[in-house]
């Protein structure tokens, strides 16, 4: 099955948009800046999560791995939040996001060989990930680490290619993608 056949399968109620994009053309804009991003730890993951930055690999291993593949999937889920900002909602959307992508991960294909899958936010899946406690990753089948940890703009990558990328009031907006040749 080729990789066009599952965008279509992956608009469902919370994948509002997907598409591929040939990074000959348009290449994921790399950049050490993006891990200061993370360095400067608005989201409390940085050096506590296996996915995330320093664990993940030096940022030149990212970009080397980004640059391997010359497709991408992109896609974005989106989430109703209210009209109050509460963190803990914030924080239910970044676990149904996270369980959207292994869903994503499950479709595809056999035949697509070698490919990279990435996420929004850093692996949620256990109340605290096992890093805190120097222990190994208790699911690594299922932790998927987040596109900004190999260093990839986002927001510069979806700005170029005219994708929708922020989320009006009361709702949350969550990026993920598959690299494959
Ligand atoms: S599955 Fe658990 S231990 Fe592994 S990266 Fe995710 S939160 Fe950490």
């Amino acid at each position: 099955m080729p990789m066009d056949d599952i965008v279509q399968k992956m608009i469902d109620e919370e994948i509002r948009f997907a598409g591929i994009f040939d990074l000959v053309r348009t290449p994921l804009l790399c950049s050490d800046m993006v891990r200061q991003y993370c360095a400067n730890n608005a989201c409390g993951k940085y050096n506590k999560n296996w996915t995330c930055p320093p664990a993940v690999g030096e940022p030149e291993y990212c970009m080397n791995e980004v640059k391997r593949y010359s497709k991408v999937l992109v896609f974005r889920t989106e989430y109703k939040i209210g009209e109050w900002y509460d963190y803990s909602l914030v924080e239910g959307t970044i676990a149904k996001h996270q369980a959207c992508v292994r869903k994503v991960r499950e479709m595809i294909p056999k035949d697509v060989g070698d490919h990279l899958i990435l996420s929004g936010g850093g692996c949620v899946y256990c109340k605290e990930c096992a890093y805190v406690n120097n222990e190994k990753c208790r699911h690594p089948d299922i932790s998927i680490p987040p596109i900004e940890s190999y260093c990839i703009d986002i927001f510069r990558f979806t700005k170029k290619n005219n994708i929708v990328y922020g989320a009006p009031e009361g709702e949350m907006y969550y990026f993920g993608m598959v690299l494959f040749n």
